[in-house]
C-alpha cells in the first residue's frame, strides 16, 4: 500500500482555498481523496510521494494517447511557437475536413471548449430546426453540467418530466425554477416501447432526442440490437432531431465514433474529451448540412471567444492522425492489451471472492461488483456503486488509477509492461477491498 503522506498534506491544505479540495464535484456520498500528480510518461503518472501509477483515470477519458506522447507534444509545442490565439488560422479547413471525413453525420462542424457547452448548442439548433421546444433525455446518461441537463428522475410514466429528488448524486440546488420540467422528458433508455409511447403522445412538442449511443455514464451499457435503428426511424417519422452525445464514445470506439461502429447516423453529434488528446480542451458539434445551415443563415447563434483556437485545432488534427496511424494499429493494440488487463482484474476478483463483471466498449469499460451484467442504469444500485468505489480507492493505493466511479479509460500507450503491472498489483488492491466488504457486510 502506497505511502501518501505528501499527497494527503497537500490535499488538506488545498481544501482551504478550493471547495472540497476538488475541481469538480457531484453529490457522491463518500469523500473523494484526489492524488495530486506531478509528471507522466505513456501510461504512467507520478505523485508527490514518488509513487508510480498506471493512469486509467485519464482525465475522465481525455488522455487517449497517454502522457507526454512525443508526436503530440511536439505538434503542440510547434503550434505555441508559431501562433497562439487568433480568430482563424491556416489549418481550419484541414481539421474540419478531417472530422467530416471520419464522422458519418458530419457534413459541417463547429468548435467549442467544453462538452456541456456544445450539447447546449446542439439543443438550440434542434429547437430552431424543428420549431419545437422539448428534448428527451435518458435515465443514467450524463450530458453535461447545466441546469437543464443534470440528474432528476421521471415524475410519472404518463407525464415523464424530470423532477429533483433527495439523494440524487447528479442533482443540484440552485437550479433555475422548472427548467427541467419545462424543457425535457426523462425516460428509461434501451426501451423502444417506452420511447415510442412518449413520442407518439408528445411529438408536437419534441425537438430532439439526446442520448449517449452507449450508456457509458450509467455503467457501460450497450444499446440493445436494433434499438438505435428504431430510435432513428422514430425521429425521422416525427421530425425530431436525433443527437448522439459522443463525448466519451467518440474516438474511443474508433475514428467514426459509436455512430460508425453501429452504423446509425444521427442528425447532430457532440464530441469532446479525447478528440483533442487531453492536452487542451476542444469540443465539436458535427451535423447534417440542412441543420448546420441555420448557423450559416445566422438564424441560430453559436459563439465563443476561443472557438477554433489554433492550439486546439492542432491538438485535434494530431490526435486523429496518431489514432489513425497504420490502419488503426494503435486501436488494435490498445484494445488487445486493455482486454488482457480486464481479464486479470476479473480473474483476481473471482479468486478473492468478489463478484465482478466488466462491460461496455473496451477502451471505456466499467467494472461492477455484481455477478450479472447491468442491463439498465437502474441496476447500478447504491450497494454495487459503493463496492465499485471501494475498489477504486483500493486500486489507487497499489498504483492503479480508475476514473469515477469504476471506469477504465485506456490509452494507446498501454503495453505488455502494464499488463504485468496489473498482474502484480491487482491482488493486493482487491484483497484490501475484500477486507472492507467483509467488515461492512459481516
Ligand atoms: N456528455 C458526456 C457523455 C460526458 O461524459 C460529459 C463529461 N463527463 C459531458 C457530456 C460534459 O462534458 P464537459 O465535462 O466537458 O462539459
Amino acid at each position: 500500500m502506497y505511502n501518501l503522506e505528501k499527497s494527503t498534506a497537500y490535499f488538506n491544505n488545498l481544501k482551504n482555498f478550493l471547495p472540497g479540495g476538488v475541481h469538480y464535484n457531484f453529490r457522491l456520498p463518500w469523500e473523494e481523496r484526489p492524488i495530486p500528480l506531478k509528471s507522466g510518461k505513456g501510461t504512467r503518472v507520478y505523485d508527490l510521494d514518488g509513487n508510480v501509477y498506471v493512469d486509467f483515470y485519464a482525465k475522465f477519458g481525455a488522455m487517449i494517447l497517454g502522457h507526454n506522447h512525443p508526436g503530440y507534444n511536439e505538434a503542440l509545442r510547434e503550434s505555441i511557437e508559431r501562433i497562439l490565439a487568433v480568430n482563424h488560422c491556416d489549418i481550419d479547413e484541414e481539421v474540419c475536413e478531417l472530422i467530416v471525413r471520419h464522422i458519418p453525420c458530419a457534413d459541417k462542424v463547429r468548435f467549442g471548449l467544453s462538452g456541456t457547452e456544445i450539447v447546449l448548442n446542439a439543443l438550440r439548433l434542434a429547437r430552431a430546426y424543428t420549431g419545437k421546444n422539448r428534448f428527451i433525455r435518458f435515465t443514467g446518461h450524463y450530458n453535461g453540467n447545466a441546469d437543464n441537463l443534470l440528474g432528476g428522475r421521471m415524475k410519472s410514466a404518463e407525464y415523464p418530466v424530470p423532477v429533483d429528488y433527495k439523494g440524487d448524486f447528479r442533482g443540484t440546488a440552485g437550479r433555475a425554477a422548472s427548467i427541467m420540467e419545462d424543457q425535457s422528458f426523462l425516460i428509461p433508455w434501451n426501451d423502444i416501447n417506452f420511447l415510442t409511447e412518449v413520442v407518439d403522445s408528445y411529438h408536437d412538442d419534441i425537438a430532439a432526442v439526446l442520448m449517449e449511443p452507449v450508456c457509458i455514464n450509467g455503467g457501460g451499457i450497450m444499446p440493445k440490437p436494433g434499438y438505435l435503428e428504431q430510435v432513428r426511424e422514430l425521429c425521422d417519422r416525427y421530425n425530431i432531431v436525433l443527437i448522439f452525445d459522443e463525448i466519451i464514445t467518440g474516438f474511443r470506439m474508433g475514428l467514426s465514433g459509436a455512430q460508425g461502429y453501429f452504423n446509425v447516423t444521427p442528425d447532430l453529434s457532440t464530441f469532446g474529451k479525447a478528440i483533442a488528446g487531453g492536452g487542451v480542451p476542444v469540443s465539436v458539434l458535427a451535423g447534417k448540412k440542412e441543420i448546420m445551415a441555420l448557423l450559416e443563415e445566422k438564424k441560430v447563434i453559436h459563439a465563443g471567444t476561443f472557438n477554433g483556437y489554433p492550439l486546439g485545432l492542432v491538438a485535434v488534427k494530431t490526435t486523429i492522425e496518431i489514432l489513425g496511424e497504420n490502419n488503426g494499429e494503435n486501436y488494435r493494440n490498445m484494445e488487445e492489451y486493455t482486454k488482457q488487463i480486464h481479464a486479470i482484474l476479473l480473474e483476481e476478483a473471482h479468486k478473492v471472492g468478489i463478484p465482478m463483471v466488466i462491460q461496455g466498449p473496451a477502451n471505456c469499460a466499467s467494472y461492477h461488483c455484481t455477478d450479472r451484467e447491468l442491463t439498465s442504469s437502474s441496476d447500478w444500485n447504491s450497494n454495487i456503486m459503493f463496492k465499485d468505489a471501494v475498489i477504486n480507492s483500493a486500486l489507487a493505493r497499489v498504483g492503479i488509477l480508475v476514473s469515477t466511479v469504476s471506469r477504465l479509460y485506456s490509452n494507446i500507450s498501454v503495453n505488455g509492461d502494464d499488463v504485468e503491472f496489473f498482474k502484480e498489483r491487482v491482488p493486493a488492491g482487491l484483497m484490501a477491498a475484500k477486507k472492507i466488504f467483509d467488515e461492512v457486510y459481516s
